[in-house]
């Protein structure tokens, strides 16, 4: 039997070239993996312990597609306390399963077929990827290491069309880790909204700041129109509990609520309640991963420096990034070391790889050493 057709739009969304890394690396014994972002924490335990109770109490149910109420009420809290956000109110708050299906929400709302979107170059794939599979049109803005990762705007100006629809930011990045400071994040959103514009405002590493606090886009550029994803994935260690969600304007928001209303009905609620838990309770857990993520950024900086490896030092999440020519299947066949290729993050990522810190230090030395050996004629 022939099978049956694939849509266009996924057909044509290219596979992760990081997977390929991953898949090759679990076939071999002993490999040192620093090709994945995910936090090598555990769960903070009194997050697992409200998910628990909360199954016992029979919180096991549906809930609301936006969100639980309780949810929706500790992100406005939690965006008060951290991201210096007064006064936000629930409706402007949607959950999401994780960052990635706040992203799919907020494209599916704003995005038709055809419409263009830009996405920073190097950046994170899923930015583009999700719009190829929606039938829209990515295009890679540059970004500029002189100038702490600023967009060229010469080359936005000249990438916009009739058909662009929106920007995607991410301050702190991956994969760079540069973090955008109010004055660039505030000419961004003046770019943005001059051409009628949203910005979408990548922020799942917005507690994952190395050396000072990063700004929410919506403080830096207010009057611009957006929608700021953020994540507990990487802040508390649940990248597998698959929640996040997103901060918009009331009428957007109700937009990404019908998307996930018929692609998800809502969040598991069982994570809801451990989200709760993780958003209003102690919060030295994030500031102790907080210090060991800087921590190896600064003995992985020490390294590459003392190997004359080449490297952009983060500001804020957990990444590497280096200059380097390896190709990441060739050094993982040599040395059994996993990075990701800089290729997997864009035209401009080439010619780099990434490393991620999420990592046991002596991971990240040994992959480091590796990297810096050269193949033996
Ligand atoms: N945004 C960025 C920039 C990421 O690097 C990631 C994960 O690596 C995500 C979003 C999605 O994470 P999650 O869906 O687990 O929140």
């Amino acid at each position: 039997m022939t099978s049956p057709a694939i849509s266009p739009e996924v057909a044509s969304t290219p596979a992760s070239g990081i997977r390929a890394v991953a898949n090759a690396a679990w076939a071999v014994p002993g490999a040192v993996h620093l090709e994945f972002g995910e936090p090598d924490f555990p769960t903070p335990p009194h997050i697992v312990e409200a998910a628990h109770a909360a199954a016992l109490a029979g919180h096991t149910r549906y809930g609301p597609s936006a969100g639980l109420p309780a949810m929706r009420e500790a992100v406005t809290a939690k965006l008060a306390r951290d991201n210096d956000l007064d006064g936000v109110t629930p409706d402007r708050v949607v959950v999401s399963a994780g960052g990635v299906g706040a992203l799919f929400s907020t494209y599916r709302t704003l995005l038709s077929n055809g419409d263009e979107i830009l996405v920073p170059d190097p950046g994170w794939t899923n930015f583009s990827t999700l719009a190829t599979m929606l039938g829209a049109v990515p295009r890679g803005y540059r970004l500029d290491p002189a100038t702490n990762h600023s967009p060229d705007y010469d080359h936005l100006d000249r990438l916009r069309t009739d058909r662009t629809r929106a920007i995607v930011i991410n301050s702190p990045s991956n994969p760079v880790g540069y973090q955008w400071t109010a004055a660039q994040l505030a000419t961004v959103g003046a770019w943005a909204g001059t051409h009628n514009l949203v910005v979408i405002s990548d922020e799942c590493y917005d507690q994952l700041w190395l050396d000072r606090p990063a700004v929410t886009f919506s403080k830096a550029a207010p009057g611009t129109p957006f929608v700021s994803v953020f994540s507990l994935s990487k802040s508390y260690a649940m990248t597998g509990w698959r929640v996040g969600y997103a901060l918009t304007t009331p009428e957007l928001a109700a937009g990404i609520t019908r998307v996930q209303e018929a692609t998800a009905s809502c969040v598991n609620t069982v994570t809801q309640h451990a989200a709760i838990a993780a958003l209003t309770g102690e919060q030295s857990c994030v500031a102790d991963m907080r210090s060991a993520y800087r921590d190896r950024r600064d003995t992985a900086l020490e390294t590459a420096k003392a190997l004359g490896l080449p490297a952009t030092r983060p500001a804020g999440a957990f990444y590497l990034w280096l200059e380097s020519d390896v190709s990441p299947l060739d050094l993982l066949h040599r040395t059994g070391t996993a990075v990701a290729p800089g290729s997997a993050f864009g035209a401009e990522g080439a010619g780099h790889v990434r490393l991620s810190l999420a990592a046991a230090k002596d991971d990240i030395v040994r992959g480091l050493r590796n990297l810096a050996t050269p193949p033996s004629p």
